[in-house]
């Protein structure tokens, strides 16, 4: 009898609603797990529960497809660290939880099967479909989404997971209209953090840019856009080591990095913008990706791979936005549908 499944997802089951999807879940579950299972082929497996995942089981559903998907951690992805998203169209304001909520409920209303499982390989079969497995467990589908999303690089100092949302930020575009009129910082040189300061030098009172070498690494353009903002202060050789501040930042401890001097800049939000990792490595022996690892697609959403979709954030892609990821999960799983014919 296979593990009984982890529901911590729903942990944030606050309301009737939530409540009665979470029994309708459990139910569905109880069922599935108390009968030896015999799978039988889904048409599409979909891994990654993000914005790009369940976007992309609405519309296969809809599309009369069967569809599993298949979550490590918490369905709804990256953003449900957001407390508050302000550019989902038509939706102002809406905590990224409500928003990973809404989308897993449509998607469970409409038939989707909801595992939750990490997946450390993917293959084809000899039938010519494609196996994923997680642990000792085996699904199969005639197509497969991949929609793995990716992690922002952290700073990995302490009290900094806890200030996500309270000052602490890897998004400027998503987060720097509520530090308008502040005094922020933005941390790293390449062209993502200098874009985000370019960006955040309109919103807010000043800038600090702090890079840790002594030449930033962005496009020369990009650094002109910067040099010509007043309020943008770049700090090379500089790296930020402490963070201050109980529930929200109020500044950050520096280190030179030729002499070793300590300072303190007080500022209210910090922007971390010093790369990112994509969920992609158990897929990398059969799906290509870029020399950064995200899945290299052509603008379909198709991979290397016959039958094999990539969706958002863990796609090569300039834009990564939930409008972005949400584009993404449609293109793929219209494709994978006429795939399937
Ligand atoms: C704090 C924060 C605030 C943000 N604010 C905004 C905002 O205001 N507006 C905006 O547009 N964007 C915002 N973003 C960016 C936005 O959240 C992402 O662009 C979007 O959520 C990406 O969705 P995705 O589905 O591609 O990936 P993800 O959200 O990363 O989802 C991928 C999912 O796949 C799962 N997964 C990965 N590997 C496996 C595996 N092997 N097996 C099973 N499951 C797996 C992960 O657990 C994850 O749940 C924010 C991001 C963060 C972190």
């Amino acid at each position: 009898m296979p593990a009984f499944p982890d529901f911590s997802c729903f942990s944030r089951l606050n309301d009737k609603d939530h409540l009665m999807r979470f029994l309708c879940f459990f139910l569905r579950k109880k069922e599935t797990y108390s009968l030896q299972r015999s799978r039988e082929m889904t048409d599409i497996l979909i891994i990654g529960g993000g914005i790009a995942g369940l976007t992309a089981a609405i519309y296969a559903l809809r599309a009369g497809k069967t569809v599993t998907v298949i979550e490590k951690e918490s369905f709804g992805g990256q953003i449900t660290s957001s407390p508050r998203v302000d550019n989902y169209p038509g939706l102002p304001a809406v905590s990224g939880n409500a928003l990973a909520d809404a989308m897993l409920g449509q998607a469970m209303d409409l038939g989707a099967e909801i595992e939750m499982e990490e997946i450390t390989a993917l293959r084809r079969t000899e039938q010519g479909a494609f196996a994923v497995t997680a642990g000792n467990k085996t699904f199969e589908g005639r197509a497969v989404i991949l929609a793995t999303g990716a992690r922002h690089r952290p700073l990995g100092l302490p009290g900094e997971e806890a200030l996500v949302g309270h000052g602490v930020s890897y998004c400027a575009l998503c987060d720097g209209a509520f530090h308008k009129g502040e005094r922020v910082a933005v941390v790293g040189g390449g062209n993502s953090a200098v874009q985000a300061a370019v960006f955040l030098a309109d919103v807010c009172e000043s800038v600090t840019v702090i890079q840790e070498f002594d030449h930033f690494t962005c496009d020369k353009r990009d650094l002109e856009a910067m040099t010509a903002k007043a309020n943008v202060r770049p700090l090379l050789s500089t790296k930020v080591s402490a963070l201050r501040g109980g529930d929200r930042l109020q500044g950050i401890e520096l280190t030179s990095q030729t002499n070793g001097d300590k300072t303190e800049l007080p500022v209210t939000g910090l922007f971390v913008s010093i790369g990112r990792i994509p969920d992609t490595e158990v897929f990398r022996d059969l799906v290509a990706c870029d020399e950064n690892g995200f899945f290299q697609t052509d603008d379909q959403c198709a991979t290397n791979v016959p039958g094999v979709w990539a969706a958002g954030d863990c796609r090569q892609k300039a834009v990564r936005q939930l409008t972005t990821a949400a584009a993404d999960g449609t293109i793929a799983a219209i494709n994978a549908c006429r795939y399937l014919g």
